[in-house]
């Protein structure tokens, strides 16, 4: 199937009345603070809910309409996509989204005008292209191991796709390697059709900060809203138990994120910070244009060289916005008043009508 012509959306855009836009999106991920920060900024707001899904929409009060469907993928029927397209919807895309809807349908049969870029999503989703994305940025990755015969200090071997870390694992040998396979292949966390796509990279020690960018195409600047670290199960439960003790339990550590801690970094660090996001933000203008456009996510982590190493990135809002719903210690900085990642959204659709340049922004 050929992929969605941006005229086409600029064209379902142009039969949009400008003075009654809607902010769309699934209820689920990072959508709350979407929808109260695209109400805040004077948007009507829908959620597609799949049914009973449809609770802390209604009681936080954020959405005008709800749209319920049987099922988060049939955001992509017709139907639906009439009924969005009817409200003069521009969606906002995160996580689940992505994964809901499908990278394919996003690229090929959803034609609901998105805020973002619909070409970068890939990006995120397949390793070899974040890893050229990052490395032809500029920005410092865990070195790769391209054979596990020829692993030689620890490392972090992981699967395909985001899988909340489920599977992954951490081996300091060959010999380690091919046991932990094996345990894994027991467990039912990977199949066999998994080995042969396992990633192997430097286990990188640190600490976890996931930087949440904002980049507006509208002022060319990648700001930096909020951070988060990961609370994952079971290795911070694991942490909790005395080295000792630790064996007995006879666990591998899995990295299952259960929920998000809002952080703030060393002020000195702030430079690398910066310095990411700049990279990262032109060197996605040359590979995938016009590159990144609105939220985006670096997760790092920082060793006690005060390196901030990248390990993954997330193309689109990030779970982790979630914990600066009320805004966070930069957000604030830049405004001066509580501001989420989604009410940030908001804003640069608000700019963009009023400045006429809403075609810019929207993919
Ligand atoms: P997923 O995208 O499947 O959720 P991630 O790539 O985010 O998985 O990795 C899950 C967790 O594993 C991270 O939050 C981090 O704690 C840890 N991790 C990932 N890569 C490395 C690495 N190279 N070195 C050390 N820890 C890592």
């Amino acid at each position: 199937m050929s992929k969605i012509n941006r005229q086409e959306i600029l064209d379902i855009l142009d039969e949009y009345d400008k003075e009654d836009i809607t902010i769309a999106t699934l209820g689920s991920h990072s959508s709350l603070h979407m929808f109260q920060g695209a109400k805040t900024e004077g948007f009507r707001t829908a959620a597609v809910c799949e049914k009973g899904r449809e609770v802390p929409y209604q009681r936080f009060g954020v959405v005008d309409e709800i749209i319920t469907v049987d099922k988060f993928s049939d955001i992509v029927n017709d139907e639906v996509q009439e009924q969005l397209k009817d409200l003069n919807s521009i969606v906002f895309p995160h996580g689940s989204f992505v994964a809901y809807a499908g990278l394919d349908n996003i690229e090929t049969i959803f034609n609901v005008p998105m805020f973002g870029n619909r070409d970068i999503l890939r990006w995120e989703a397949e390793r070899d292209l974040e890893r050229k994305l990052m490395t032809e940025s500029g920005v410092r990755i865990p070195k790769k191991i391209t054979d596990p015969a020829k692993i030689e200090g620890t490392v972090m071997v992981k699967f395909p796709g985001a899988r909340g870390g489920r599977g992954y694992f951490v081996a300091s040998s060959t010999e380690e390697y091919d046991e932990k396979i094996e345990a894994m292949k027991k467990r039912g966390w990977i199949e066999e059709e998994d080995i042969k796509e396992a990633h192997i990279e430097e286990y990188v020690l640190g600490c976890n900060y996931c930087i949440h960018y904002f980049f507006s195409g509208l002022k060319q600047d990648a700001e930096v809203l909020g951070m988060d670290s990961r609370y994952e199960s079971t290795i911070d439960g694991l942490v909790r138990v005395p080295a000792k003790d630790q064996l007995d339990l006879n666990a591998d550590p899995s990295y299952v994120v259960t929920g998000n801690h809002p952080v703030v970094i060393r002020e000195s660090l702030l430079p690398q910070v910066f310095d990411i996001g700049d990279k990262i933000t032109e060197g996605a203008k040359k590979l995938v244009p016009p590159g990144f456009n609105g939220p985006f996510c670096m997760q790092t982590l920082v060793t006690d060289n005060l390196e901030v190493v990248v390990f993954e990135m997330s193309a689109r809002s990030d779970g982790g916005t979630n914990t600066f719903m009320n805004g966070s210690q930069y957000s604030y900085l830049y405004h001066g008043e509580p501001l989420s990642m989604g009410r940030r959204m908001a804003l640069e659709i608000k700019n963009g009508i009023k400045e006429d340049r809403l075609d810019e922004i929207i993919t």
